[in-house]
Parts: structure tokens; sequence; C-alpha cells
């Protein structure tokens, strides 16, 4: 719980991360209200060693083992206690502090999450694949221990903030806006030649290249449509999706008096970083201030599901329930990975995501952790042979994968 003061101790799990490093800049600038009690990273040894020196936290977790002599060459002198390994990640979020930001990307960030979860501390939540490969799961763990999950998702920060919990009956429909990604305008034809650096080049937003892949698919704005359904109390045919090309509507609640509430601003993920941090206060942040008058014009528009297939294989999951949402996740996290590293063409991640979904068992409810990374762990392997069919035992397992950028 977070305390009456003012104050509150926090850890940034992911804190070399986009949204990692928009964390520690708040953090920065109010030192003596966020006592940082850990930060941790994958490969980035240099920054995370910068960052824990900058904010005098007491641990610094490097996720790849490798690098723990580095990690404390850096770190000599300056009192911060260095670790290594996912086991050591999972320590981390386990110590006491009221608040967790938790900005891992991909499912390897679901241990660490339910590890801040069961101390029922308050837990800032960009890692939206934890709440798609274990939705039910994490919500359980979260009501069980008296967690508070507080969304980041820019989207779902916005409904947050909008949303009327005291009369969630009430509530019409949720729109959730999307920017359209870097290829809104393209055919199919056109987006068949696209490159990596194309896809991870967002037209508004500055982002890790997993989730700037997953906008260009709009598979992000499928994984948030799930997302979205274990946040709120919604059901799944009362959840739309709009296209949005200015990202200035960061979503809406739509009443049954006909009132729409959104929340608008610019595309600053330190403001929705603020709303949880300051929470249920507000605090002040140096995002630019939106200039509607020199916008002048914001856009709307139904998505193209002929262009864009993620958006539905996404719905279709939510639909089905059970392991349907975990192996769309799996699938897609391997997908991408293999487009980044220009093993598969742009077209093929979904492809590979719609028939990993149609091979792997989906009628099973996930009740535990284990069961959920079994789930994950055989559509990674069903998606990697789909990719490679020589590549018959290639398991991608979810704890010790990391995509070494950050
Ligand atoms: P990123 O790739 O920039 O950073 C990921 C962080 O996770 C890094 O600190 C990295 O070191 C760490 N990491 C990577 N693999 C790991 C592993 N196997 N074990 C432990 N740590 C690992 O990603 P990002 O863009 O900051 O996104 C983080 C999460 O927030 C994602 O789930 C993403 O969907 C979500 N999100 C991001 C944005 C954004 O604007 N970037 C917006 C909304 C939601
Ligand atoms: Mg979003």
């Amino acid at each position: 719980m977070i305390s009456d003061s003012d104050t509150r101790r926090v850890t940034v799990l992911g804190s070399t991360g986009s949204i990692g490093r928009s964390t520690v800049d708040l953090l920065l600038r109010e030192p003596e209200r966020f006592p940082v009690e850990a930060l941790t990273a994958q490969s980035n040894v240099a920054l995370l060693a910068e960052q824990a020196r900058a904010l005098d936290a007491k641990l610094a977790v490097i996720g790849d083992d490798s690098l723990l002599p580095e990690l404390k060459a850096r770190l000599a002198g300056s009192g911060v206690e260095a670790a290594a390994g996912a086991k050591a990640i999972v320590e981390a979020a386990d110590r006491p502090a009221d608040w967790v930001m938790a900005a891992i990307v991909g499912a390897a960030g679901l241990g660490p999450t339910l590890a801040a979860i069961r101390r029922g501390a308050v837990i800032a939540l960009a890692n939206k694949e934890s709440l798609v490969c274990a939705g039910a799961l994490v919500m359980r763990e979260a009501a069980l221990h008296g967690a508070t999950l507080l969304p980041v998702d820019s989207e779902h920060n916005a409904i947050f903030q909008v949303f009327d919990f005291q009369a969630a009956g009430s509530v019409d429909r949720v729109i959730l806006t999307a920017s359209g990604g870097p290829f809104r305008t393209l055919s199919l034809g056109e987006m068949r030649e696209v490159t990596p650096a194309q896809a991870i080049a967002h037209p508004v937003w500055s982002m890790g290249a997993k989730i700037s892949v997953d906008s260009a698919t709009l598979m992000n704005k499928g994984l948030e449509l799930i997302e979205a359904s274990f946040l709120f109390p919604v059901p799944e045919e009362r959840l739309d999706v709009l296209i949005h090309p200015q990202s200035v509507v960061h979503s809406m609640v739509c009443y049954v008096d006909g009132s729409v509430l959104a929340q608008l601003g610019t595309p600053d993920m330190r403001t929705p970083i603020a709303v949880t941090l300051a929470w249920p206060r507000r605090m002040p942040t140096p995002a630019a201030r939106l200039d509607l008058a020199a916008i002048a014009k914001l856009t709307f528009e139904v998505p193209d599901s002929a262009r864009f297939p993620a958006l539905n294989l996404a719905r279709q999951a939510l639909q089905t329930g059970g392991a349907a949402p975990t192996i769309l996740n799996a699938a897609n996290e391997v997908a991408v990975e293999a487009f980044l590293n220009g093993r598969i063409g742009f077209l093929d991640i979904t492809r590979i995501v719609e028939q990993t979904l149609t091979r792997a068992p989906s009628g099973v409810s996930l009740n535990s952790l284990d069961a959920v990374r079994e789930a994950d762990n055989q559509a990674r392997r069903y998606a990697a042979q789909l990719i490679d069919p020589a590549a018959d035992d290639r398991v991608v397992q979810m704890q010790t994968r990391g995509r070494g950028r950050a």
C-alpha cells in the first residue's frame, strides 16, 4: 500500500528501456520524494549503472549474468548493491517498494511483475504482455494480495482517468484510439517489402523495437483490447478501436446518456507514467502542453482489417479465452523477433500468429504460472517451427529471452 506521506519508495523493472528511461527522467526531478529501491535491465549495463548512481538506488540488477563483473566495476565506490540473472530480477521486484514500474518488454516481465503483485504493491503496469498472457492469473493475484494495478499504456491510462468505476453499468462503449503506425496508408503489396528499420520508425511515439513493430501490424492494438478486457469491467463486444493518426485523444469512454469522456495530451509517456507515480494526486511533468489551435484538426477512421488482420486475430483470441491470448502473445513475440532479425517478412508476422493459433490447443484454463509458461513455451515452439521448419526442437524459453538492445 502507498503510505499517506507524499514520499514513496520505488523500483523500476526495465529501467533502461523507453518507458524505463521516461520513468527515471521523472524520478530524477524529485529524488527526495522518490527514493529508489531497485533498478533492473537486461543488458545495457552502462546505462543501468549510470541510472543507479544518479538515483542513488539501493540495488541494480542486470539480467545477463555474464555482465555482473562489469556492473560491479561500474558501481564501485557508489554503495549500490549489484546482482545478476533472471532470479535476481524477481528478487528485486520482491524487495520493499511502495510503487513498482513494470516496464520489462514481453512475457519475460510476468515473473517479476507477479512478485511485486504478491507483495501488495502499487504496480504501474506498462508490460501489457503480462496481462495478455496471464490476465486471469494477474488479476486474481492482485485481488488476493491487495495490489493496485495502475495502467501506464496511454490508452488504458486515459480510460482509467475517465472511467466511472462506481457506475460501470452505465458505460456503453470504450473506444481505444490507435495512431495506425507507420504503414497506415500502405497497400498490402507495399507492406510486403517493408524493412525492420521502417517498421520501428513510428510516426508519433518513440518506443522500444518490439512495441513499434506491434504498432505497425496493429497487433499492439489487439494486445491492448485484451489488456482492456482485464483492466476494466467491460465485455469484449463493447470495446472498439478507432484510428486517430494525431494521437492526441488517448482513448474515450462513452456512457449510456450519450456523454463521451476522453483524455487528451501530447504523445509523451511521461504524462501517463506521472499519473501512476503521483496517484491519486497529480504531479507536474515536462511533457509539451497540448496546443489544439496549432494542431487544428483531429481525424478518426475505422481500422482496415484486410490490411491489418492482427486486430481481428486478437479479438478472436479474446473471445476464445483460455490459452488463446497466451498463444497469440507468444507467437507474436517470436514472429516479431524473427522479423527484426531479417528472417521473415513483415506480413509473415500475422500469418505466423494465425497459424500458431490454429495449431496450439487453446481450450485449457491457465490457473497457475506453470500452466501459463507451458502454453507460452508450446506456442513459441510452434511459431519457431513455422518460421524455420528445420529447427524442430528449438524451445524459446520466456524466462531466458531478451532482446539484448536495452
Ligand atoms: P524497451 O525494449 O525499450 O525496453 C525493455 C526493457 O526491458 C529494457 O530495460 C530491457 O533491458 C528489459 N528487458 C528486455 N528483455 C528482458 C528480459 N528477458 N528480462 C528482463 N528484462 C528485460 O521496451 P519499451 O518500449 O520500454 O516497452 C516496455 C513495455 O512497456 C512493453 O511491454 C511495451 O509494450 C510497454 N509499453 C511501452 C510504451 C512505449 O512508449 N515505449 C507504451 C505503452 C506500453
Ligand atoms: Mg498503447
